[in-house]
């Protein structure tokens, strides 16, 4: 058993390895715990859930351990999501269902229970009683306004980050030197980060920080 104590004084790395070491998903996806496997490939694996919504309620996750949706590298999220699209697929073929519900709980305030990402692909059909009830607020005209601009600020920038990693990568083939392209990305997101909890004042918006606290 690993103490609070024990856990404090790890390093990262060593954080990392325990909480794989910990994930019953990452036994699942190595098949050290059974489960019905309804797909796989390299990087992802699909079982039908145990505690299932409705029949054919499928869990995609990542063979890797990833704790939330900011972690996946970008080519493994944008892989995911065509596997969901052919498991959607599949289960409107084989089960005749009329509609499936694709879920993602991504982080603690989400509900998010377990430490490691996954996507519910749940197939539905009218009358089923299954309950997804999102509510429907009301929020002021400024309020809204202040929102969408301040989401539209963080959109802009990274493009902008972005645009000046291709940039970067552009000088550097041209230049023929080997140089960290997202040593340069982060640098310029950690600036701008720290420049923005300068003038709000307040901690910048980190979903990163999420996983921290799914590993304790
Ligand atoms: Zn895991």
């Amino acid at each position: 058993m690993v103490t609070e104590e024990e856990l404090a004084q790890m390093t990262p790395e060593e954080l990392a390895e325990f909480q794989k070491q910990n994930c019953v998903f990452c036994q699942i996806a190595s098949g050290k715990i059974p489960s019905k496997e309804v797909y796989s490939d390299e990087e992802s694996i699909a079982v039908l859930d145990i505690n299932p919504a409705a029949k054919g309620h499928m869990l995609l996750m990542p063979k890797g351990h990833y704790s939330v949706m900011p972690q996946l590298p970008e080519h493994l999220a944008e892989h995911m999501f065509m596997v969901t699209k052919g498991l959607s697929q599949a289960a409107l073929k084989a089960l005749q269902c009329k509609g499936t519900t694709i879920f993602v709980a991504n982080g603690v305030a989400a509900g998010q229970k377990a430490p490691h990402f996954m996507i519910h692909i749940i197939p539905r059909n009218d009358g089923d009683g299954i309950s997804m009830t999102i509510p429907s607020r009301e929020f002021s005209k400024k309020d809204v306004e202040a929102v969408g601009a301040v989401l539209k600020k963080v959109l802009w920038r990274k493009k902008a980050v972005e645009a000046e990693v291709v940039k970067d990568e552009k000088t550097t083939a041209a230049a023929g030197i080997k140089k960290g392209k997202s040593k340069k990305a982060a640098k310029i997101s950690g600036k701008n980060r720290k420049q923005e909890s300068k003038k709000t004042g307040k901690k910048s918006f980190d979903l990163d920080a999420i996983s921290d606290m799914l590993g304790k």
